[in-house]
């Protein structure tokens, strides 16, 4: 019932996760594997970027905290992520990234998959060397002009990170859903080595195409 043929392959209508410190390369990842399974990569962190400009309170709100590292507010996240996947582009499928980053999300998740009898297939999880990711998003911040990829931000995100984030990973490798990836090398090394841990996951049966 949840199969779909295409061209000779079985394609599952995959529901991902992508998670990991900042800077450990989850939307390069996330754009590259999303591409290659023909579903949307959804970032929450793009979502917010684009909506700080807008003329709003909401805007002004987020703006704030994501100048400062924090963590935008739980009922406002789960909203835009609510949104979002109610989109049709997202019902054969997505590929979410930096979210979900609390408990909270990570509960009200669930429940949303749940009410339309859905629900997670992997979470890959990137894993890097804090130090590396600094440097990493340092260099991000002088290339992009990111406005929280400052020295000072980047160490209040990992703070966060280690905090609210790290410990749910936890949950998802009790369920048997986790896929730790190391995350160093290169982007093509990195996209390989995620591809091969997808290929690699029983319950998953993917046609993963490529790189282009
Ligand atoms: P990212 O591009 O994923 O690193 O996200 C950039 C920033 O957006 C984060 O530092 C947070 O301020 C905010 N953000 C992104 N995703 C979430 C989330 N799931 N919950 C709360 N804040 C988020």
């Amino acid at each position: 019932v949840n199969q779909q043929h295409t061209s000779g392959h079985t394609s599952t209508k995959t529901r991902l996760l992508i998670m990991g410190p900042p800077g450990a390369g989850k939307g390069t990842q996330a754009a590259l594997l999303a591409g290659r399974l023909r579903i949307p990569a959804v970032s929450t962190g793009d979502m917010f970027r684009a909506l700080q400009h807008a003329d709003t309170p909401l805007a002004v709100q987020v703006r704030a905290v994501m100048a400062a590292g924090g963590y935008v507010d739980d009922a406002t996240t789960n909203d835009i992520v609510t949104d979002r996947l109610g989109a049709t582009d997202c019902a054969d499928g997505f590929l979410l990234d930096g979210y979900p980053r609390t408990l909270s999300q990570v509960l009200y998740l669930d429940e949303l998959l749940a009410q339309a009898a859905r629900r997670l297939d992997a979470v890959i999880c990137l894993r890097v060397d804090e130090e590396e990711v600094v440097q990493r998003l340092v260099a991000r911040g002088q290339m992009s002009g990111r406005v929280d990829d400052t020295p000072q931000t980047i160490r209040a995100r990992l703070a966060v990170y280690q905090e609210q984030t790290a410990p749910l990973l936890e949950t998802y490798r009790a369920r048997g859903l986790l896929l730790p990836v190391d995350a160093m090398g290169t982007v093509q090394d990195v996209a390989e080595r995620i591809a091969l841990e997808l290929d690699g996951h029983a319950a998953l049966d993917l046609s993963i195409l490529p790189t282009p």
